[in-house]
């Protein structure tokens, strides 16, 4: 019998997971990327135990760990004394011991995956190719290109917050922007003293505002995410640059581990974003056609989960579709995925409150710090993925 055959709208980090887990999965995958090429620039990422798990499956584990860091743990502290409000080290679990915590670059995320990809012939990549809309005849499922019909047994769209495979399900509905604008860069870590810049997760808690560190290319740089709440800039983009005087100008005062941070960034890689999401949905899909990653539940990136869950719904899709077949397969993905994503969503947008508390709500976050910080991430990471199909 002939493989069925997948058409993935979308290769991100979502887009790409899902190929090369449907193609474990027995499946033949087309996915379409509306780029002329694939490539996420000039930030880092973090991917939890939980991800790194499903990515590990996919065989991805040498290519990765050449190039991404380890951190001990994750350190929170106060944004201008620089004192440690919580110090989180790994903890062993059956998923933790398995599966590390890994930060990467984006593109050597892309790199990996991608190089599994080319070497799969189950798997064909379409660039420059803006899938503009879909259709559903009883068991095919069509993706609209250039006036062109292409068919297959599977939609998946993984086609990110504006994503025209959600707006041919469920209409029109536009993202809220949260009043939170990301700044990102990237710092050279030979510019700075050994063992200045922790070899951690740092988080910096200020009002309104919060810093994240941490070192990606094996320790060769250091990636920053700066978070600051603004009103009235609302570009949505992974290429929009940012003016690194305004940056400077945001975090003067703070602890002169910041200061040194942005000093020294790559002005040419200073990129700013500003940051949407929008509430959980009720359904993510119809017969043939799905939804996964950002194009489902795009989430602040307040508990570095965004991706993680994009992979993890990667998982999840391909193995209940192999399993129950298209339709009810899609049905299980939806139920087993929209609790625990929607959830994640909820979680991260109250931590855009806690992380920029302000006076004396501060002051009484910092005092339990320590304590209410320690097991929360727990029922995130030490989550299966792989078992729960
Ligand atoms: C500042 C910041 C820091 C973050 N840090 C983390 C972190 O540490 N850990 C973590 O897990 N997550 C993090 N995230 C979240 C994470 O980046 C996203 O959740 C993740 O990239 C979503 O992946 P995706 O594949 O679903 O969507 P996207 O990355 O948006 O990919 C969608 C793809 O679809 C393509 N596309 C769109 N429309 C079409 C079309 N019509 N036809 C063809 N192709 C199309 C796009 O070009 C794109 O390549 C962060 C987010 C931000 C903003």
């Amino acid at each position: 019998m002939a493989a069925q055959k997948a058409l993935v709208v979308g290769a991100g980090i979502g887009g790409l997971t899902a190929a090369l887990c449907l193609s474990k999965q027995g499946f033949d995958v087309v996915v379409f990327e509306q780029s002329n090429h694939l490539s996420e620039i000039g930030a880092g990422i973090q991917l939890s135990p939980n991800c790194s798990r499903v990515l590990h499956y996919l065989g991805l584990e040498p290519v990765i760990s050449r190039t991404a860091f380890v951190p001990e743990g994750t350190e929170i502290r106060h944004w201008k004394s620089g004192e440690m409000l919580s110090s989180i080290r790994r903890r062993q679990s059956p998923v933790n011991n398995s599966s590390p915590y890994y930060h990467i670059h984006r593109a050597d995320l892309i790199a990996a995956l991608t190089e599994s990809i080319d070497s799969n012939p189950r798997i064909e990549i379409h660039t420059s190719s803006k899938i503009e809309a879909f259709q559903q005849e009883g068991n095919v499922a069509n993706l609209i290109l250039d006036d062109k019909e292409i068919s297959g047994d599977l939609i998946v769209g993984a086609d990110g917050i504006h994503s025209v495979i959600r707006e041919g399900l469920f209409g029109d509905d536009e993202p809220q922007f949260t009043g939170n604008v990301a700044w990102r860069g990237l710092v050279p870590a030979d510019k700075f003293t050994k063992g200045l810049v922790r070899p951690v997760t740092g988080l910096w808690w200020g009002p309104g505002k919060h810093f994240v560190h941490y070192y990606v290319r094996g320790g060769e740089m250091i990636n920053c995410v700066c978070v600051v709440e603004k009103k009235g800039w609302e570009v949505e983009s992974w290429t929009e640059r940012g003016d690194h005087s305004e940056l400077v100008q945001e975090f003067t005062g703070w602890h002169e581990t910041i200061v040194g941070l942005i000093d020294a960034m790559e002005t040419e890689v200073c990129y700013q974003w500003a940051l949407f999401d929008r509430a959980p949905l009720q359904r993510w899909g119809s017969g043939h056609v799905t939804l996964l990653g950002d194009a489902c539940h795009a989430t602040l990136p307040f508990l570095a989960q965004g991706a993680a869950m994009a992979i993890e719904d990667a998982a999840v899709l391909a193995a209940s579709v192999a399993t129950h077949g298209i339709e009810k397969g899609l049905e299980i993905y939806e139920q087993l995925r929209k609790v625990r994503t929607a959830k994640i969503q909820n979680v991260s947008r109250r931590n855009a409150k806690i992380f920029h508390m302000r006076g004396i709500n501060a002051w009484a976050r910092n005092r339990v710090a320590g304590i209410a910080t320690k097991n929360t991430m727990n029922w995130i990471y030490d989550y299966d993925v792989l078992d729960v199909v």
